[in-house]
C-alpha cells in the first residue's frame, strides 16, 4: 500500500537546466556583481565569490549540510568590506534567481499528474536541495498553478540538511503522517534522491531525462525507472502490487 509520494523538484518537476548549470550560474553571478557595481571590479567579486564559496562547501558539505547563495553573499560582502544591509543582500539573490526564473519551466506534464495524485488520495511532499530562498520557489510553484498541489513542502537551505540526509525525508514524512514504507520517493539523482530515500526505508523511482549525468552505482538501485512522469502511477501500481 502506497500512502505518499515524495517529489523532488529540480529536474523531476521544473526543467532546470534548459542550458548546462554552469552557463546559467556564471550569467547569474554577472547579474549579482552588476547588483554591487561600481563598488568593486568583476575580477575581484568572481574571486570573493569562488572563495567563500568553496569554504563554505567544505565546511557544510561533510556534515551534509546545504551551503546557499544566502550565506555566500554575506560572506563576500564580508570579505569586500561593504556593508551587508538587507537591502544588498535582497538585490544580490533576486539578480541571481532571476536568470533561473526566466528560464526554468514546467514540465508539460505535471499538473495533471498531480491532480490524478490527489485524485487517488495521495499525500504529496515536496522535498528540494536548494541554494536559493524557499520563497522563491513557492512564487514560482505559484506562477506554475501547483502551490497548492502538496501537503508539505521542505527546502534544504530552511531546514539545514539536504538530500540525502535522512533527516530531510523524516521531516516530509512525519509532515504528512507516513511511514517510509508505505511512500515513495521519485527524483533525478541517484545519489541524493534515490539514495537517501533508500536507506530510509522508503521505496524509490529514478526520473531518466536528457540532463541525468551521475553514474550508475550497483549499490544503489531504484525501486522503478520512469522517463515520461505520464507514466508514474502506472509504475507505483505495479510497486505496490510486488
Ligand atoms: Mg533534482
Amino acid at each position: 500500500m502506497i500512502e505518499c509520494i515524495l517529489f523532488d523538484m529540480g529536474n523531476t518537476l521544473i526543467d532546470f537546466e534548459p542550458e548546462p548549470f554552469a552557463s546559467l550560474h556564471r550569467e547569474a553571478l554577472g547579474r549579482v556583481h552588476r547588483a554591487l557595481a561600481p563598488r568593486v571590479d568583476a575580477d575581484g567579486f568572481s574571486d570573493a565569490f569562488a572563495s567563500v564559496w568553496g569554504a563554505l562547501e567544505r565546511r557544510h558539505r561533510p556534515d551534509g549540510r546545504q551551503p546557499h547563495l544566502g550565506d555566500a553573499f554575506r560572506g563576500v560582502l564580508d570579505r569586500l568590506e561593504i556593508p551587508a544591509d538587507p537591502g544588498v543582500l535582497t538585490r544580490m539573490e533576486d539578480a541571481h534567481f532571476s536568470v533561473f526564473r526566466e528560464r526554468i519551466r514546467l514540465y508539460p506534464e505535471v499538473p495533471r499528474l498531480l491532480d490524478r495524485c490527489r485524485d487517488r488520495g495521495l499525500k504529496l511532499a515536496l522535498v528540494s536541495n536548494t541554494i536559493w530562498r524557499s520563497d522563491d520557489h513557492r512564487a514560482d510553484l505559484a506562477r506554475f498553478g501547483i502551490a497548492d498541489a502538496f501537503d508539505h513542502q521542505v527546502y534544504s537551505r530552511d531546514f539545514g540538511w539536504m538530500k540525502p540526509h535522512p533527516s530531510i525525508f523524516r521531516d516530509a514524512l512525519d509532515a504528512v503522517g507516513v511511514a517510509p514504507e508505505r511512500s515513495v520517493m521519485i527524483g533525478d539523482r541517484l545519489s541524493v534522491d534515490i539514495a537517501g530515500a533508500r536507506a530510509l526505508g522508503c521505496r524509490t523511482i529514478l526520473r531518466r531525462h536528457e540532463h541525468t549525468w551521475e553514474g550508475r552505482d550497483p549499490a544503489c538501485v531504484p525501486d522503478a525507472e520512469v522517463d515520461d512522469l505520464a507514466d508514474l502511477l502506472e509504475r507505483l501500481d505495479a510497486l505496490a502490487a510486488q
